[in-house]
């Protein structure tokens, strides 16, 4: 488990549980499917989004590229020539990302994420305050990464200030019931299936699920995408999202992780749940546009 934030290594390693939730709101899970856990990196496409919708796809694109890196989600290491974060999925990209959200809602940037992925999850969601204590007092890594960003000029001088927000917004508490319901507002086209409240638009959407696509799961990405094959998010308290577009969303909680910092038991749901049911974006039973074979 992870225990560079002090607080995570107190879960139980033996929690699991599975939810899945359709575009249409159906809702089907197993195990601890209610059990409570920090969101941790799982939060970082939601705010890439909330950047999108803000700033608009060029200017996020000057603090952070689209690119995988292969480099571990903690990396320290930015793009030669522009030193952008390689994405918005690793530290250094989401780092960038809420800055920039912070350099414009200043003081009020936590509620607008804690708004904003509350009504993905169709609840008032809180913060763990112990987990965001715990990774404020020992994320000397992630300070580093901010200092350097701010070096380069990618992010504000409020940099400390737009770092809290991040520590903030990682330990937002979510179930595997939360996670699956935010990744069915994404994979339903922004609108939340069970409230119906649109929370995304729908070419934020298509951004944001690209980005899951081949940056999601750090330096398993490529494998990811080739094995299982749809868009993904993990975190280090052991939550992974995985999202079938306009279909469903899959959440699992395992907080036992491989050295990659995935949960493993999570790649394995994915995995044999893909396989079965052939979820892969490029599996022979996914029969893709259906506005095109209308039209053919
Ligand atoms: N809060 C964690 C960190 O920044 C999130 C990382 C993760 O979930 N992979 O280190």
């Amino acid at each position: 488990m992870a225990t560079y934030i002090p607080q995570l290594a107190h879960a139980d390693p033996d929690h699991f549980g599975i939810s899945l939730v359709a575009a249409d709101g159906a809702n089907f899970e197993t195990g601890d499917a209610d059990h409570a856990f920090t969101i941790q990196s799982i939060s970082k496409p939601f705010t890439f989004g909330m950047a999108l919708e803000e700033f608009g796809p060029q200017e996020v694109a000057h603090r952070v590229g689209v690119e995988p890196s292969g480099d571990a989600f903690n990396s320290i290491e930015l793009q030669n020539g522009t030193n952008r974060p390689h994405n918005p999925m690793i530290n250094a990209g989401a780092i960038a990302v809420t800055a920039l959200l912070h350099s414009r809602y200043g003081s009020a940037t936590f509620d607008a994420v804690l708004h904003r992925l509350s009504a993905a999850a169709g609840r008032r969601l809180v913060v763990d305050e112990c987990v965001y204590e715990s990774e404020r007092s020992t994320g000397h890594r992630n300070r580093a990464i901010a200092h350097l960003l701010l070096n380069f000029g990618l992010v504000h001088s409020e940099a400390e200030r737009a770092l809290d927000v991040y520590f903030r917004q990682c330990a937002i508490l979510v179930t595997c019931h939360d996670l699956a319901v935010m990744g069915a507002t994404l994979a339903n086209m922004g609108r939340n299936p069970r409230t119906g409240e649109l929370v995304f638009d729908i070419i934020t959407v298509k951004h944001v699920l690209s980005i899951m696509f081949t940056c999601g799961m750090y330096d398993y990405s490529g494998e990811w995408a080739y094995r299982v094959g749809v868009p993904a998010k993990s975190g280090v308290s052991g939550g992974l999202l995985a999202i079938v577009n306009r279909q469903m969303a899959i959440a699992c909680y395992s907080p036992r992780l491989d050295n990659r910092g995935n949960s493993c038991r999570g790649i394995d749901v994915c995995t044999e749940l893909a396989a079965t049911f052939g979820l892969h974006a490029f599996d022979c039973l996914n029969v893709g546009s259906s506005f095109l074979q209308s039209v053919l």
